[in-house]
């Protein structure tokens, strides 16, 4: 197609394109989850009590094939509970203050 033969849609087909693709795009998102580790060996270890050790989770996370989506998933969606990406909530939180502040924790404590 080049740009003499391009047609616009009218506006209601527009809006259903928009409408039948939103899903999939949303779906898109969430295909990492497909291979998500954690889904085989089950969800409990990824939210431990407190003075639970997070470390058996954390192993499986190294383990994992989409540790970074998921992470970049929990970090965006702010999520409050559990270990995502190998991350506790703890650490997750320092994470966002690093990407907001754009100093590691303790420069940015510092300054
Ligand atoms: S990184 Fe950890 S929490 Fe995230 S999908 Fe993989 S196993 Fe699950």
């Amino acid at each position: 197609m080049n740009a003499s033969s391009f047609t616009p849609l009218a506006d209601d087909m527009a809006a259903v394109v928009v409408t039948e693709l939103a899903p999939l795009l949303d779906r898109r998102d969430l295909m990492w989850q497909d291979a998500a580790l954690c889904a085989e060996v089950g969800g409990d270890m990824f939210y431990p009590e407190k003075g639970e050790p997070s470390a058996p989770a954390k192993r499986v996370c190294r383990a994992c094939v989409v540790r970074a989506e998921c992470l970049d998933d929990a970090l965006e969606h702010e999520e409050r509970f559990g270990g995502w990406g190998g991350y506790s909530e703890r650490e997750r939180r320092r994470l966002r203050r690093e990407r907001t502040t754009g100093l590691p924790w303790p420069a940015r404590r510092a300054a």
